[in-house]
């Protein structure tokens, strides 16, 4: 078991150094032509799909008024940058004034039988490769020491969610655990957000009928910090903690436009404390959002990945489509804000540092 398992992450390391990315974090790629043809069946499918998954109403958990308090006392505390601008992105000057967080990190890949194979260890590399480059201008390091594989048809479609994460999870409450499931479901697991895909149905390949309508389509969902956790707590009392990703959205999945790795890159920023750039869904003047100033405010969420949008005119800024904490593909993301990024480092310093 120790030795696949190290061989596991040789390999992994050694496919990051000879790794030419095509996932890189930071390249903006010309949008496909959607316009590809697709049977009637699955454009009915669709948009039942849009209809009863209500775009509105996602799957997030509401964060706590403890987490919100938290966001506003964190906002006042951090310093703010003089050129951070509404739409200005961490910058490198940023990030080599910062000393670095390391975060011990275990991945879990959980399929089916009949999907052993799906999730390779370039799959995983890349994955991994991603996740560090998104966080690098936030100065948060991961170290992968743990790769492991587990073959439990219930467990892949996440049932019985807390005795796989009893048997799977590692470390303490500092360290981050993702599920890489092939069949991830919405599961009666609370303390969860989530990240849907409410459209592309018909582009998802490798997904028979009923995987999409059941689980309609549930990318990936992650605990938010729990402020009550403290480094006496046991881990009874947050063994849930961590990312469930539906694993065909790691880079080379098989789902179109959500397949480079967006998707746990946006799990992990809810697991840093980090709330939706539309959180509350309003324009109203002086609502709190996301708690972050330099996200514009947003009243919806960004679908596929638009040339530009503004739901908020008559507000500073255009809507953030490039945010890893839109709901936008794979193919807009590109980075957090200067301020995501500090809030992230004062949430890991009173959430999670050293518990
Ligand atoms: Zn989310």
């Amino acid at each position: 078991m120790q030795r696949i398992l190290r061989h596991t992450l040789i390999f992994a390391i050694v496919s990051i150094t000879s790794f030419t990315a095509p996932v890189s974090a930071f390249t903006h790629n010309t949008r496909e032509s959607s316009s590809r043809s697709s049977n009637l069946n699955s454009e009915k499918v669709q948009q039942r799909q849009l209809a009863s998954s209500q775009r509105g109403v996602c799957g997030t958990e509401e964060p706590t008024t403890q987490l919100k308090d938290a966001h506003k006392r964190l906002s006042l505390r951090e310093y703010r940058h003089a050129e951070g601008s509404i739409d200005g992105n961490a910058s490198r000057a940023t990030a080599d004034s910062l000393p670095r967080i390391e975060v011990d990190t275990w991945f879990h890949v959980v399929s089916t039988s009949e999907k052993v194979g799906l999730v390779t260890n370039t799959m995983i590399a890349s994955q991994f490769l991603y996740l560090q480059q998104a966080y690098q201008n936030s100065s948060i390091h991961y170290n992968l020491i743990g790769v492991d594989r587990s073959i439990n048809d219930t467990w892949a479609r996440n049932g019985d969610s807390a005795a796989m994460k009893r048997t799977l999870r590692k470390g303490s409450y500092s360290a981050l655990n993702v599920y890489f499931q092939t069949d991830l479901e919405v599961s009666d697991a609370s303390g969860a957000s989530s990240r849907r895909n409410g459209h592309h149905h018909h582009h998802i390949q490798n997904l028979d009928k009923r995987d999409v309508l059941s689980s309609q389509n549930l990318l990936g969902f992650c605990t938010l910090p729990n402020p009550e956790i403290t480094s006496s707590s046991s881990i009874d009392d947050y063994f849930n903690d961590g990312c469930n990703i539906l694993a065909s959205t790691m880079p080379g999945g098989s789902i179109e436009h959500y397949n480079r790795g967006g998707t746990t890159v946006h799990e992990v920023g809810h697991w840093h404390g980090l709330l939706h750039t539309f959180q509350d869904q309003t324009c109203a003047p002086g609502a709190n959002g996301d708690y972050i100033s330099d996200t514009p405010q947003q009243s919806v969420p960004t679908e596929g990945c638009p040339a530009s949008k503004d739901s908020c005119s008559d507000l500073p800024g255009m809507d953030a489509i490039w945010n890893f904490m839109d709901y936008s593909s794979d193919d807009c993301y590109r980075s957090f804000t200067v301020e995501q990024a500090s809030r992230m480092r004062s949430m890991w310093a009173t959430m999670r540092e050293g518990k």
